[in-house]
């Protein structure tokens, strides 16, 4: 069995990496990459011969897996440390002497750091280390690991706090979810699991928006997804060149729409996993998120 966050964009090949002799993680801790250049990480702590690696690598919002949660990856010169926490190595978009981070990569790795504290069933997240068995998921970087001469993960380090913050806001904000879960098997796809559990294969999107998971087209055999509820399939479904009713305030991106915007019925444009682009004929009015639209 091989954990990833559902968030991935795409996995690697797995590079050095050892159990966790009993330990399970606990806590996220944060590498900064002294380069902007991804290749440059997968080159490294991927394909290299260097003894290292990292549980995720993530750029923008782009993010990859590569050793499975259930092993240790070698990012941070500790087995003990690296043995109960998930890795995450993040690119940098600018070099020395900044070495700044893309606001879509502080992104990413906030959205990721409370993912992993859901799924591992904590209920708070803060900053600093956290042992085994709390109920809060811990935040630190590189440099806060014991007899680690490293400026890693640069600037990133005094935002740690704040990291902490926004991926609690995010932990706490998640909607209270259904209790149908299903195990992915091999073979499966979101069409067919929505098929099977929603009574129509084009309701994936709503499995999707469920589970967070950023690229539909890697489904992770024995992750545990869960199933939105089973009613019954609308007679309709949102589908490009359909109409549906927009019933939320706010666009794709958190932004709050003009009021009108609610309650309209609009043209249905362009569909990528859950967002929906909206509009009138060819005419482009928002992104939203299909959970906020009514087939018409
Ligand atoms: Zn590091």
């Amino acid at each position: 069995m091989a954990t990833f966050s559902p968030l991935v964009d795409e996995l690697l090949p797995t590079n050095k990496a050892n159990t966790r002799g009993g330990l399970v993680p606990n806590n996220t801790i944060v590498h900064g990459w002294a380069g902007t250049n991804r290749a440059s990480v997968i080159a490294t702590l991927v394909t290299g011969p260097a003894r290292a690696s990292t549980n995720y690598i993530i750029q923008g919002d782009w993010i990859a897996g590569s050793v499975p949660e259930e092993l240790r990856a070698w990012t941070s010169g500790s087995n003990t440390f690296d043995s109960a926490a998930i890795t995450v190595e993040n690119a940098n978009s600018g070099g020395a002497p900044g070495w700044p981070f893309s606001a879509a990569t502080v992104d990413s790795l906030v959205a990721l750091i409370a993912d992993c504290a859901r799924r591992y069933g904590k209920t708070s997240i803060a900053h600093g280390w956290r042992p085994q068995g709390s109920p809060v998921w811990g935040v630190i970087g590189h440099r806060d690991v014991p007899a680690q001469s490293t400026a890693c993960p640069q600037s990133l380090w005094a935002r740690l706090a704040d990291l902490a913050d926004r991926a609690l806001q995010q932990l706490t904000e998640a909607p209270t979810l259904a209790a149908t879960t299903y195990r992915v098997r091999p073979g499966d796809t979101l069409w067919a699991i929505a098929r099977m559990f929603l009574g129509d294969g084009n309701r994936w999107p709503e499995i999707q928006a469920a589970n967070n998971i950023r690229n539909p087209d890697i489904l992770i055999i024995d992750t545990r997804l869960i199933i939105p509820d089973g009613a019954p399939a609308p007679s309709a479904t949102i589908h490009v060149g359909g109409r549906a009713k927009f019933t939320g305030t706010r666009d794709y991106g958190g932004r709050r729409l003009q009021t009108w915007t609610t309650g309209t019925t609009f043209d249905v444009i362009g569909i990528t996993g859950p967002r929906v682009v909206i509009g009138a004929g060819k005419a482009v009015t928002a992104a939203v998120n299909i959970a906020d639209l009514q087939p018409m």
